[in-house]
């Protein structure tokens, strides 16, 4: 009776979601209250600003046997926030998708990645490496793969809990995003980079900053995927013929000098706000 029940013993990792209806469910600082369930220990991992109130409960288990809660809230009064922006003078960032270090950001935006989850991915070799010594099938082997199991989950969460903070810190300081609109996953395939690409989080990451954008009454911006982001010098607005993937810097007649990156980032917040006055 403690603790939810799954049907399916098969599918590694075992979810439901449970929509609020008529304070069906309950939450308190340190438990929450499911229906058929009796109250149940929890630990909340951030506050929610009063003005917000609960949609939905997703309850799951991880194959480590952890159970977790994520909680589905909306703030109120979300239809009162679009207002007409003033595109001349909005804070907009632009976002250019980098297969190392996940984005490029035009501005200034402190990103503690490097080096993130290295200590949980080391454990996690480590624990992997003593497994392959495990007999198949021993007290050994079970325990230490439970092992690997938890390292996994701690590394997933890490990501998680970085994407949601970094998406959360944008939303908060900026009227618009802008963002090419590529399709990683068709790109993934296209370029045989294979699982790496997905894995960075970008997509992931694309995904919680529009939600976040739009519960605040901001915007996501798409970009043509055929916009010469990374040709055109963000400086006079030349197009080069030829950029080679591996040149790292962008070199223009004009005696523009900068990060390759950084230079398409901020052709894709420009492009942004040409299109939003445009409207
Ligand atoms: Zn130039």
């Amino acid at each position: 009776m403690g603790f939810p029940k799954f049907k399916s013993k098969h599918r590694s990792r075992k979810s439901y979601t449970t929509n609020v209806v008529n304070g069906n469910i309950q939450v308190e600082d340190h438990r929450i209250k499911l229906p058929k369930l009796k109250w149940i220990r929890m630990k909340k991992h951030r506050d929610i600003p009063a003005e917000y109130c609960l949609k939905s409960v997703t309850i799951s288990m991880e194959p480590s046997g952890k159970y977790y809660a994520s909680l589905l809230y909306e703030k109120t009064d979300c239809e009162n926030q679009a207002e007409e922006f003033d595109y001349e003078n909005t804070k907009i960032l632009g976002i250019d998708y980098a297969m190392h270090g996940m984005a490029v950001f035009s501005e200034d935006i402190q990103k503690e990645n490097e080096g993130y989850f290295r200590k949980s991915e080391e454990r996690l070799a480590r624990e992997q490496r003593k497994l392959s010594h495990c007999v198949k099938g021993s007290n050994n082997y079970y325990r230490q793969k439970k092992r690997v199991a938890l390292c996994h989950e701690k590394i997933r969460n890490q990501r998680k809990d970085f994407l949601h903070k970094l998406s959360h810190e944008i939303a908060e300081a900026y009227d618009v995003v802008a963002v090419e609109d590529i399709d990683m996953k068709a790109m993934s395939q296209c370029m045989h980079f294979g699982k790496s690409i997905m894995d960075n989080g970008y997509g992931k990451f694309r995904e919680l900053l529009e939600y976040k954008l739009t519960r605040r009454g901001k915007k996501l911006v798409r970009v043509d995927r055929f916009f010469p982001s990374s040709k055109k010098c963000c400086k006079c607005g030349n197009i080069k013929k030829e950029l080679k993937l591996s040149d790292r810097v962008y070199l223009c007649t004009c005696g523009n000098r900068i990060d390759r990156d950084l230079n398409a980032a901020i052709n894709i917040r420009e492009e942004a706000r040409r299109m939003l006055l445009a409207g």
